[in-house]
């Protein structure tokens, strides 16, 4: 069957009652699964529903389940409790709840960002080409992060209902904050905006030493190429003198550390563990897509795409990339973000569920249950009625 997972934020799921929201969810629009996020940063978010208060939320990041303290031992890490939950288990809560109504589970997580962490132990923390530390991402090249990140996912695999732990943004963190980064690629065109977003600290300086790449060499050929840009006269974008391609230390170093993150995933099915579902990286390109689709394909039981990405694999690569054949769809979801600005109207629910059935993608994704306004919930029945005939 064509499954239809919704994206939900714990205080989302509380506020409006557990019971009344997972009817909503089952009776109104048809969907047969939930994921619930279980570990995040902090969060700023408008919540358009007439029941809950405060509207303007802020919440502070952390986890809301009671950590098993048996799975850290290998790292100084804990968890942070999201705030105001602190005496709730909200996943043993909404597991069981599930359970009951035979509604799938599945637990969300974002890896690499908790600026809660960063306080308490800023020497995780990323560190941008030109030193300065971020105050929200953990740089995934140093232990006690790996070791970290691995102790939450058994952590979450300990409920027995959960059919699995996606993974959001599990792409390499942005190393500059977003606040010192809004507007970085209108001012520094698109390479100068990536440049700030890699990470230069000293665990990622050594262990690119360890494979041979000379990290710290790298990291002064990017202030220099940075540099340069910023005292340019010309548009960015059309700056002949700036070419980060051209250079092959700091490509190299680029290299090597956009392929971590897929390591990471190999590691993690290698031990045995449990499989994982997979938000497809943001800035996804069809060059990126050509290079690792199949890899993360094979890795992940399921990979979220959004449409456009989707319709350009679907149209293009499966002709081009021998490797990528129809049945690998099968290990694809479509992700539809209800807050993307794409979809307005319920026709276009309707319209990209029933096309994900038609070309073959297991299911949909919704994010999230949080910014869901009435008029979404006729597309979603609708769509999922088409897209459940047509699968
Ligand atoms: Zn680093």
């Amino acid at each position: 069957m064509f499954g239809c997972h919704m994206h939900i934020y714990p205080w989302d799921l509380l506020d409006e009652g557990l019971e009344a929201v997972l009817e909503r969810l089952q009776g109104e629009a048809g969907i047969d699964g939930l994921t619930l996020v279980a570990m995040h940063d902090e969060v700023e978010q408008f919540r358009p529903h007439p029941a809950v208060l405060p509207r303007a939320l802020h919440a502070t990041g952390g986890v809301c389940f009671q950590p098993g303290q048996e799975h850290y031992v290998t790292t100084r890490l804990r968890p942070p409790q999201m705030e105001g939950l602190r005496k709730t288990d909200v996943v043993a809560l909404v597991a069981e709840a599930c359970q009951r109504r035979g509604l799938r589970l599945r637990l969300a997580l974002t890896p690499w960002y908790s600026r809660r962490l960063v306080q308490r132990h800023p020497e995780i923390a990323s560190k941008n080409l030109f030193g300065d530390p971020s105050r929200h991402s953990l740089c995934p090249s140093h232990a006690d992060v790996i070791h970290y990140f691995s102790a939450v996912m058994r952590d979450l695999y300990d409920y027995e209902s959960v059919e699995a732990v996606v993974v959001d943004h599990l792409d390499w963190p942005v190393a500059t904050d977003p606040q010192a980064f809004d507007g970085a690629s209108l001012l520094f065109g698109p390479e100068g905006a990536d440049l700030l977003k890699v990470c230069f600290c000293e665990s990622c300086l050594q262990q690119a030493d360890a494979v041979g790449l000379d990290g710290e060499l790298a990291r002064r050929q990017a202030r220099l190429l940075f540099d340069r840009l910023c005292q340019s006269t010309e548009t960015p974008s059309f700056t002949p003198d700036y070419k980060v391609e051209q250079n092959r230390v700091l490509m190299d170093y680029l290299q090597w550390r956009a392929d971590q993150p897929l390591r990471w995933v190999q590691r993690w099915l290698r031990d045995g563990s449990r499989p994982l579902v997979i938000s497809a990286p943001l800035g996804l390109t069809p060059d990126w897509l050509a290079r690792h689709l199949p890899q993360w394909l094979e890795a992940a039981r399921f990979l979220q795409v959004p449409i456009e990405a989707l319709e350009t694999l679907i149209g293009e690569l499966s002709q081009s990339t021998p490797s990528i054949q129809p049945r690998s769809f099968r290990n694809m979801e479509l992700l539809l973000a209800l807050d993307d600005g794409l979809v307005e109207e319920s026709a276009e629910i309707v319209r990209q569920l029933s096309w994900a059935a038609q070309a073959g993608v297991a299911g949909a994704a919704i994010r999230h249950y949080g910014v869901a306004l009435p008029r979404y919930w006729t597309g979603l029945h609708q769509g999922l009625r088409h897209a459940r005939r047509q699968a």
